[in-house]
Parts: structure tokens; C-alpha cells; sequence
């Protein structure tokens, strides 16, 4: 089931250029209405629930709507995010509440730039069949169909 953005908790990240859950999202679903100036999934059935906005959002304001044996039964999932951990908290249908916590990376965000170090494309690289982060030891780590035979 799809994220959703409670439109009374969002602030549209106080008006930045790109805001947190644009900026995380695997898919580019967020959106921001700038009228408005809050958030949107903006294609909910591309949605894999990887719950990245949600444990994004400062504002808390992302949830991601739960299966139909979980939310009518009061269940959910929701995450809180501190500065070095997430804090999530699991409320299963017959009323139990679990709370989970683990660190998180301290990285800045946006600071991180996966594709430095990329080599430029030529016709050098067209014989290479190893991914730009694959060193060749790892490639040949990696078993492959003909490792089967
Ligand atoms: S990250 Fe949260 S507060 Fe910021 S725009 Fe998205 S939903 Fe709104
Ligand atoms: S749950 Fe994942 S795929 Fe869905 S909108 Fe949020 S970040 Fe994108």
C-alpha cells in the first residue's frame, strides 16, 4: 500500500528547493504542490513502501497505509527518526506494541555523490562487463550461470 502525506503535518519542508522526501525517494513519486506548499505521492501504485519518505520526513508527516488484515484492526507501523537512530513502533492487531531501535548513518544528506569516480563513457569502456563500483576481484567472486553447469 502507497505512502500518503498527511497534508496538516506537512510544511513542505519550510519552502527548500528540493524537499526531504523529493530528495529520498527511490521512484521521484514526491512532489511538491508549491500553492500549497506541501508534499504528494504523486503516483501511488509505483510505490514499492520502502518507507524512505517516512523515516525521512521531519515533520513525521508521511505514513504508509497499511493491508487491509493489519489497519482495520488498529495495527500499524510508523517510524520516528532521531539524530543517530530510528525509533520504530509496531502496534499488532491484538492490541501488542513492540518499539525497535537502531542506529542510523550520520552521513549529512545530500552530501553523498554515488557517482563519483564513474569513468567516463568511450569506446574503452564498451569491452568492460564489470559495473563501474565492481572491482574485477569481486566480479570474480560473483558466481555466475556458467558456475552451474
Ligand atoms: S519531507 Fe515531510 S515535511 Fe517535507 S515536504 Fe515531504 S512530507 Fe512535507
Ligand atoms: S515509500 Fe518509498 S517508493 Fe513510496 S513514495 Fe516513499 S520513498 Fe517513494
Amino acid at each position: 500500500m502507497p505512502s500518503f502525506v498527511n497534508p496538516e503535518k506537512c510544511d513542505g519542508c519550510k519552502g527548500g528547493e528540493k524537499t526531504a522526501c523529493m530528495y529520498i525517494c527511490p521512484n521521484d513519486l514526491m512532489v511538491l504542490n508549491p500553492d500549497e506548499m506541501k508534499a504528494y505521492n504523486q503516483e501511488p501504485d509505483q510505490c514499492w513502501e520502502c518507507y524512505s519518505c517516512v523515516k525521512i520526513c521531519p515533520q513525521g508527516a508521511i505514513e504508509v497505509r497499511h493491508y487491509a488484515d493489519l489497519a482495520p484492526m488498529g495495527g500499524y507501523v510508523q517510524p520516528m527518526r532521531g539524530t543517530d537512530s530510528i525509533m520504530w513502533t509496531v502496534k499488532f492487531r491484538n492490541g501488542n506494541v513492540k518499539r525497535f531501535k537502531f542506529p542510523i548513518r550520520t552521513t549529512p544528506e545530500g552530501s553523498i555523490k554515488p557517482y563519483d569516480g564513474k569513468p567516463s563513457p568511450g569506446a574503452d569502456q564498451l569491452g568492460n562487463g564489470l559495473l563501474f563500483t565492481e572491482s574485477a576481484d569481486n566480479a570474480k567472486a560473483t558466481a555466475t550461470p556458467s558456475d552451474f553447469d
